[in-house]
This record gives C-alpha cells, sequence and structure tokens, in this order.
C-alpha cells in the first residue's frame, strides 16, 4: 500500500462531528469581534452553515461574509481545541494502530474538518503524519468537504502518489475516496453499527487494529 490517509471525526476522534455548541459560541465570539449586533433569527442563521443566508446577513449588517466566516472557523477551532485538551472529546482507544502503521507505510490525514484543527490534533496525539489536509476556512473551502475528493486529492498530489486506502466511518468518506481512485476500507464505529456496508467500500474494519490485515508491508526485505 502506498499510503493510508485516515479521516478524523469518528476514526480518531469520538463522535460523528464538532458539537454543534462549538459553532454557535464560534459564530457569537465573531460577531462580537466584527462588532456587529444580529436579530435572533439572523444570529441562529450565522451559528450554521448557509452560505448564501449568511451573506444575506451580512450584507444587512455591514460586515464582510468572508471575514466573519474565516473568524468563526477560527473560533470553532480553538473551542475544539479547547473540548480535547479538557476530555471533553476523547479519541478512540486503537488510534494506536495508526501510529504502528506509520512505521511501516506513509500515513495521512484528510478531513472535513478545518485544517487547523487535523494539525492540531495530528499533533496533540502525537501522529507523525506524512500529509495533513482539511478544510480551508473559506466559503469556497467549505464548498470541497467530501463526498467532493478535492481534499483527497490535493493530499495525494502534496506526496506525489496516486494509489492507495482512505478509511473513514461514513458513506461519503467511501464515495470520495472512491472517486479519489483509491481503495476503502469503512471503520465500523458505535455511531455506524447498524449501516449497511456502502457497496462500493473496498473493506470492512470492526476496529483499527484490523488494519494490518488489509495492508501490505511495504519494505521487500
Ligand atoms: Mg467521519
Amino acid at each position: 500500500m502506498t499510503v493510508v490517509l485516515f479521516d478524523m471525526d469518528g476514526v480518531i476522534l469520538e463522535g460523528l462531528r464538532t458539537d454543534p455548541q462549538v459553532y454557535a459560541d464560534a459564530a457569537d465570539a465573531a460577531l462580537a469581534e466584527l462588532d456587529a449586533d444580529p436579530t435572533p433569527p439572523q444570529r441562529r442563521d450565522f451559528r450554521n452553515h448557509d452560505e448564501e443566508r449568511i451573506r444575506t446577513h451580512c450584507t444587512e449588517l455591514g460586515i464582510d461574509p468572508s471575514q466573519f466566516w474565516e473568524r468563526k472557523e477560527a473560533y470553532a477551532s480553538s473551542g475544539t481545541h479547547d473540548r480535547l485538551r479538557s476530555g471533553e472529546r476523547d479519541p478512540y482507544d486503537d488510534i494506536d494502530a495508526i501510529r504502528d502503521l506509520g512505521d511501516r507505510t506513509a500515513i495521512g490525514l484528510v478531513t472535513n474538518n478545518r485544517h487547523e484543527t487535523a494539525e492540531f490534533v495530528a499533533d496533540y496525539f502525537g501522529f507523525d503524519f506524512d500529509v495533513v489536509r482539511g478544510r480551508d476556512p473559506t466559503f469556497d473551502g467549505y464548498d470541497r468537504r467530501k463526498p467532493d475528493p478535492y481534499y483527497i486529492e490535493d493530499a495525494l498530489a502534496d506526496l506525489g502518489v496516486t494509489d492507495g486506502l482512505y478509511v473513514g466511518d461514513s458513506v461519503t468518506d467511501v464515495t470520495a475516496g472512491h472517486a479519489a481512485g483509491l481503495e476503502t476500507a469503512f471503520l465500523r464505529r458505535p455511531h455506524n453499527r447498524d449501516r449497511e456496508r456502502p457497496p462500493n467500500a473496498t473493506h470492512e474494519l470492526e476496529s483499527l487494529t484490523e488494519l494490518p490485515s488489509i495492508v501490505e508491508p511495504s519494505d521487500s526485505s
């Protein structure tokens, strides 16, 4: 296997995604920083991710949409990092398997989550990833999330390879990995236990500890 790329939320970090409260707090902090005073319905939209609504409200309030978005993403990252440091959100207990695999083959992290958080997680949990790619803090960056293979392809280009394996816990991971020309592994976690295996998933894993069974050793000795 040339490279094994991992999804982050639901693979390394417990749970499906960032808690909505993190984005609510981040939106409020960004609005305060920009001296904006939205109505309650506007604030509700700012806490979510609908680009059109956010652009409209930014125009109504006289603030720059791109700047608001970038600040909200930055606050969401620091809020997430606080939760990881305090143990409010934990990693899964089988992530040592990723570190072990890194001794034998190239590994990478490719997530829909924010790039800043991907970098934090790689560093905080001591992974030696060869490439880390999360979403850019822009509207376009948000649109390029999986199932779009954009960030996976970007990571492969960064490594100068075209084949490998993508490990994820959702259907969109399998779709994106497949679209990028990779083998895919659908990882079972408590939140997707009853989901049907995506039909085009190459492999299915009950735990990251099963990785060696599908990843051939890269040394030819
Ligand atoms: Mg996931």
